[in-house]
């Protein structure tokens, strides 16, 4: 009887645990599915399309790499919690907490929304300055520096005229 009763037990125990190892393993996934950002889908107009849809400034940025003037932009104060989006497409690019006052006149993050952006290098100045852009319509933000503060270490210096407000 003893026997049957400590079978019974180990039978329980080895379900628990295997029903707890499950509940991990789901949790585990959970967390890797938010961290890893769904696919963004291109979008993709002609540069007369881009023209039509953009103011001029903001046209100049995003389509053809311009920068604003530094201390130009309205976002520079921006002090309130909420989203900035890409002015091209709408698709989030910074949230409110990563922002910070970086001095140069031009909005600054340590941060982007995971998947949000892309880099490339260019060479427009002597030295080499990485660029960004929208993942969804590849317009031009701004360049990353290696100056910013921590967790991260780097400043996103971006165009004001690139981006959109929405509040929380
Ligand atoms: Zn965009």
């Amino acid at each position: 009887m003893a026997g049957t009763h400590n079978h019974l037990q180990v039978n329980m125990i080895r379900r628990h645990f295997i029903a707890a190892l499950g509940g991990l393993f789901l949790a585990h996934s959970a967390a890797r599915a938010a961290d890893k950002p769904a696919k963004i889908e291109k979008l993709k107009l002609s540069d007369d399309e881009w023209a039509k849809r953009l103011t001029p400034e903001a046209y100049a940025v995003l389509r053809h790499e311009a920068t604003e003037r530094a201390g130009s932009s309205p976002l520079n104060h921006e002090k309130r919690r909420g989203t900035f989006v890409c002015a091209g497409c709408d698709l989030p690019l910074f949230k409110s907490e990563t922002k910070y006052e970086s001095g140069t006149g031009w909005p600054s993050f340590y941060d982007f929304i995971p998947g949000s952006l892309e880099t490339k290098t260019d060479f427009k100045l002597i030295y080499p300055r990485k660029e960004y852009h929208c993942a969804r319509c590849e317009g031009h933000q701004g360049h990353v520096f290696d100056d910013g503060p921590q967790p991260t270490g780097r400043r996103y210096c971006n165009n004001g005229v690139a981006l959109k407000f929405v509040p929380a």
